[in-house]
């Protein structure tokens, strides 16, 4: 039997689960934004509703083995708390007889949130002694942490070695539904929308994708890549020189198979990389030396937006222009809005977390989309069509 959390009794039991909990925190420690946290309550309501015993374990920041206080888990217990309405317990360390202790007088449906895992550097090296140590922690092991998926890290992979029942969180079963069907039977036509400041990272995905949609959308610092690649003057624009060449390797697979890729025709550039420095609108054609391309133009947002308004499956990664200023942010607001209007008319769209979730939240859109992913590198990599430890270590138990 495929066991889930639907299905399994959790009365009375220690219910390991590991989440992610890896929120941004300011100077002073405080939680700036708790997304992370509140998208893994559904999997620990469940628990507590069914009478388990909870025990929560998760990453922060990159401490790389060492005790930093600045990266304890404890202002996310606090949150939790307030976020639950009740007392989350909060241990010292994640390993150990004192916290086998505090897990063993913990009551049905109490939570206890365990210490940063990566103050020990065994955490990161999927040490098998510290994954059995972790182990010890429960009787069943939930995997909600979809951020940490594609790190073949202890308490995401070696730790189902020495688990009986590992079972997948709400958050994790959301995750593959919505992006596997993107790669198992998108409804077409498929647009993807890529960005971002680099190809590097994301070439895998574009060959990946190219062979499963009916258009490639791309925009942001990597086209200028791409421009290059065309022979075209650039001036200072962002540019990966070492991956000219497989920006044309890209193109000419394009040509040959006959695939949609679309790359801005016009943009907006600048004399410097400042907010308020000396702009203008022009064709892709006419970058002069000394200037860099900072967003993607109006006549290019026409023709993305009509891309777009055809999909009846989206997946959007990477911001079309340098957003975090507000003179190059138009380009990525008008791809936010028009995925907003493609969904209300019944498209699937999915946004694959970093800074295009961050944009889409910056404008009031998150509920306007059908799914924005919670795991930035573990999106794309699933997208790439690689198997996520995370993923393959609870799948290898059933
Ligand atoms: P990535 O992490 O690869 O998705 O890149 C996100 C970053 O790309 C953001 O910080 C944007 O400011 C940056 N970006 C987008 N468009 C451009 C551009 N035309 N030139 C330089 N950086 C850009």
């Amino acid at each position: 039997m495929k066991y889930s959390i639907d299905n399994i009794d959790f009365k009375d039991k220690k219910v390991l689960i590991r989440v992610d909990f890896n929120v941004p925190l300011d100077k002073d420690c405080s939680i700036t934004d708790d997304t992370r946290i509140k998208a893994a309550l559904p999997t620990i309501t469940k628990v507590i509703e069914k009478g388990g015993k909870v025990i929560l374990m998760s990453h922060l920041g990159r401490p790389k083995g060492k005790v930093i206080p600045e990266m304890s888990l404890k202002p996310v217990s606090v949150r939790l708390g307030e976020l639950l309405n009740t007392k989350v317990l909060m241990a010292d360390d994640c390993i150990g007889n004192k916290v086998l202790q505090q897990i063993d007088s913990l009551k049905s449906g109490e939570v206890l949130l365990l210490e940063n895992l990566r103050f020990h550097k065994e955490e990161e090296a999927n040490d098998e002694k510290f994954a059995s140590e972790l182990a010890k922690n429960g009787e069943i092991y939930i995997n909600d942490a979809f951020g940490s998926a594609h790190r073949a890290h202890a308490s995401v992979a070696g730790i189902c070695k020495f688990m009986d029942v590992c079972i997948f969180g709400y958050l994790m079963e959301k995750e593959i539904k919505f992006l596997g069907n993107l790669i198992v039977e998108p409804e077409r036509p498929f647009v993807a929308i890529l960005g971002g400041a680099k190809i590097s990272g994301k070439i895998e995905l574009i060959n990946n994708l190219l062979d499963k949609v009916d258009s490639i959308l791309i925009g942001g610092g990597m086209a200028a890549t791409f421009f290059k690649a065309q022979g075209k003057e650039i001036g200072d624009s962002l540019c990966e020189e070492d991956k000219v060449s497989i920006a044309k390797s890209i193109l000419e697979k394009v040509e040959k198979e006959n695939r949609k890729l679309l790359l801005p025709v016009d943009g907006i550039i600048v004399d410097s990389f400042d907010n308020n420095a000396m702009k203008k609108v022009v064709s892709v054609d006419e970058i002069e030396p000394g200037w860099r391309f900072m967003d993607i133009g109006e006549a290019t947002v026409k023709i993305f937006k009509e891309e777009i308004a055809k999909a009846k499956t989206v997946f959007w990664n990477g911001p079309m222009g340098v957003f975090e200023m507000d003179n190059f942010a138009k380009g990525t607001s008008a791809i936010g809005y028009a995925l907003a209007e493609v969904t209300e008319k019944g498209a699937t769209t999915v946004i694959g977390g970093g800074d295009s979730a961050a944009a889409i939240a910056k404008l009031g859109l998150k509920s306007k989309v059908t799914h924005v992913s919670t795991g930035g590198g573990a999106s794309l990599e699933f997208l790439e069509g690689k198997s996520l430890p995370g993923i393959e270590a609870i799948k290898s138990k059933y």
